[in-house]
């Protein structure tokens, strides 16, 4: 029965409950990211929304004594970093396991050494696995290979992945297991490395070469993903991302991982990239891009197309400068993408396609085309991995199509001395060529590839900026000089253009009134400080949802 009394209990729990919902950030220097309200000094928070931007002034006036209030003190305020292709789940994992980055690794023996500690920790034939070692940067200038790994390991299968996730080698108990011997052909979108005097498989497998490898790896229990992932969102927090895109779920045991640690309270938005053979389940019961929630939604179905520069193996017209025979491997043929491209887009899809090569990148252009002509959308938000090596035809269809290319700055960065040796000068300005895209008015989304990409830095946003503003590598090399571009046009694209590419830009990626309250703190204003400096800015605070999820001050 409700009493009076029952009823003013109620009210007041429920006022008190709204009252500990608001909160107020002020006497900050707040970059909007909204054109028409470019700078604020303070915000309103209630719930998890953005509810009113303005001065510290009008916010002040506002506000009762009940609102929670944050001095900022002067500090700058930014949206959320939205990384716009990342593998969290990869990232987690490999955290988990060997790891081979270059750094810490510096040689092949660095490598063997881990490997062969953990072989002592394992049972004999449980596989190890570890990844992102970069040939380019290991003291010996090479793959690892077979009988590296077999001096590491005899008795236990072991993988090792290079960091761009297209190339891995195996030991020799692994290939033996895996069924790959001396008369196995190259299959289609792939290669087996041989020695060239004992025509023997050498280890290196690239590509869909790895197939057979992979059938033999157990697979990957949902807590052990769990507890890949929350190590990774940890450092995610740590970088100012709010929002990520996982650039590659094969199974629904990941959606399911992600939904569950969400349920016990983990916080970051995620944008699902479904792979190519998740389109007839996901048909079947009715989910399409866009179907899900702020915090979980499926976002495009991700194909590929080829290889990874710094591997030799994106698809490229001319070859390598460094490797004059070679010009990549295509995963596909353009019959085949076509058919694929359709496929997805007749049943309502976006489509996120890995392209890095021009030529790979033509390929995609053409099979998006197509589509378009048999079935036009005008909304279609058609994304391209990457985009790597543009040309200005390439960039004329980008615009003329309305297609959003997904690059990785930070690839200028830990990988840029690869960009350097594999690209004549003039052919460094088309690598991923920030200027023109954004002269063109086209929607470029940053992200970091996380973590296929070279180095210890493999998230930070601000690092990413950096390279965009300085196209810098890590060895102090300008790469593609006349494609700087301004601080605010990169904070722009690792946020609203980020949100853009996953339909998101009314709801996040700004700061903006009846957004999601998804900000950073930094410790200096990117906009005044000196260029040089932008990756020593550090990130102070990160509130998702309102909720602070980081705070190192
Ligand atoms: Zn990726």
């Amino acid at each position: 029965m409700y009493t009076t009394d029952n009823i003013s209990i109620l009210i007041y729990s429920l006022v008190k409950l709204i009252i500990m919902n608001k909160l107020a950030l002020l006497n900050g220097n707040i970059i909007t990211i909204n054109k028409t309200k470019p700078r604020a000094e303070a915000l309103l928070v209630y719930f998890d929304k953005i509810v009113k931007v303005g001065t510290t002034e009008e916010i002040k006036s506002i506000i009762d004594t009940d609102t929670n209030i944050i001095d900022l003190k002067g500090r700058t305020l930014i949206p959320g970093f939205i990384d716009c292709h990342a593998h969290p789940r990869m990232y987690g994992l490999s955290l988990l396991r060997v790891d081979c980055r270059t750094p810490p690794m510096k040689s092949i023996k660095d490598i063997i050494q881990i490997i062969s500690q953990r072989a002592q920790e394992k049972n004999k034939g449980v596989w190890i696995q570890g990844s992102g070692y970069d040939d380019f940067k290991l003291l010996e200038k090479r793959h690892p290979n077979r009988f590296d790994l077999d001096k590491a390991a005899p008795n236990n299968p072991v993988i090792i992945t290079r960091l761009c996730g297209h190339i891995s080698v195996v030991n020799s108990l692994a290939l033996e297991m895996a069924g790959i011997s001396k008369d196995s052909k190259d299959p289609e979108g792939g290669q087996i490395d041989i020695n060239s005097r004992t025509g023997e498989p050498n280890g290196v497998l690239r590509g869909s070469a790895r197939a057979p490898v992979y059938e033999q790896i157990p697979q990957t229990n949902i807590e052990t993903l769990k507890k890949g992932i929350e190590l990774a969102v940890k450092e995610f927090h740590a970088r100012g991302v709010t929002s990520v895109s996982d650039a590659g779920v094969e199974s629904s045991k990941v959606m399911k991982a992600y939904r569950e640690l969400q349920e016990n309270g983990m916080k970051l938005r995620v944008n699902l990239m479904m792979s190519f053979n998740l389109l007839e389940e996901l048909t079947r019961v009715g989910i399409q891009t866009g179907y899900g929630d702020e915090w979980l939604k499926i976002g495009a179905i991700k194909l590929y197309c080829d290889g990874s520069f710094s591997g030799r193996t994106a698809a490229m017209f001319e070859p390598f400068l460094d490797t004059p025979d070679n010009v990549g491997i295509m995963y596909t043929t353009q019959h085949e993408l076509d058919e694929t491209v359709y496929k997805c887009h007749r049943a309502g899809y976006q489509v996120g396609i890995h392209a890095i090569g021009d030529r790979a990148i033509s390929t995609v252009l053409n099979s998006y085309e197509a589509a378009l002509k048999k079935n036009p959308k005008k909304d279609h938000r058609f994304r391209i991995e990457h985009c790597g090596i543009n040309n200005s035809n390439i960039i004329n269809r980008i615009k003329e199509l309305g297609v959003i290319p997904v690059p990785q700055p930070i690839f200028l960065y830990g990988e840029g001395e690869s960009y350097r040796a594999g690209l004549t000068p003039e052919m460094q300005e088309w690598a991923y060529p920030f200027k023109t895209w954004l002269d063109n008015d086209i929607h470029v989304s940053f992200s970091s590839d996380c973590p296929a990409t070279s180095g210890e830095e493999l998230i930070n946003p601000l690092l990413g900026i950096y390279v965009a503003v300085n196209r810098i590598t890590d060895a102090g090399n300008e790469v593609g000089p006349t494609q700087k571009i301004d601080v605010e046009s990169a904070l722009k694209a690792y946020t609203l253009n980020s949100a853009y590419a996953t339909f998101e830009e009314n709801l996040k990626g700004s700061i903006e009134e009846g957004k999601l309250a998804d900000f950073v703190v930094l410790s200096e204003d990117p906009a005044t400080i000196e260029v040089t400096k932008l990756k020593e800015i550090k990130v102070h605070m990160t509130f998702i949802g309102g909720k602070i999820v980081y705070q190192n001050i």
